[in-house]
């Protein structure tokens, strides 16, 4: 627990949230300013900065708690496509410094834009980078 960290707050329930689903580890709780009608948050309970911190156990579950969210959605709201986005550093717009990932459902028309421009690359390039994240690992 973060002190001065809002997802600490909401996810611990010292700051009420819009709960859809919580257990010991999560809660999914609706975004205030939804992207779409039913955009959902999954917040680990414990303080992740981003998912340069997160432990493979916790990233496990949250993914699997996931599936099971996106599917509710699905059902619940008759949406024709979910995104699934999750947000690290300020550069890709990450806002809330506890990690977080968000369920956005997509409807026909909802004007949402999430896309981005194609850029050209060549073997050579492809090679060198494939090679330079692959030492790291
Ligand atoms: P980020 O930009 O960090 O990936 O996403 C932060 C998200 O949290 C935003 O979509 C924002 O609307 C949502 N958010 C920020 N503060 C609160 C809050 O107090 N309650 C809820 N429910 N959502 C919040
Ligand atoms: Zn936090």
């Amino acid at each position: 627990m973060k002190d001065d960290c809002i997802f600490c707050k909401i996810a611990t329930g010292k700051i009420p949230s819009a709960t859809v689903y919580e257990d010991s580890h999560f809660r999914v709780i609706l975004d205030i300013n939804p992207a779409t009608k039913g955009h959902c948050l999954i917040i680990p309970k414990e303080h992740f900065d981003n998912i340069y911190d997160l432990d493979g156990e916790t990233a496990g579950k949250l993914f699997s708690l996931a599936t099971c969210i996106a599917r509710a959605m699905r059902d619940a709201l008759g949406c024709d496509g979910m995104n699934i986005v999750q947000n690290n550093g300020e550069i890709a717009g990450q806002t809330v410094l506890h990690f977080h990932l968000h369920l956005i459902p997509r409807y026909e028309g909802d004007g949402v834009q999430l896309t981005w421009k194609p850029n050209e690359s060549n073997e050579e390039e492809l090679e060198e980078i494939r090679k330079a994240i692959r030492k790291e690992i």
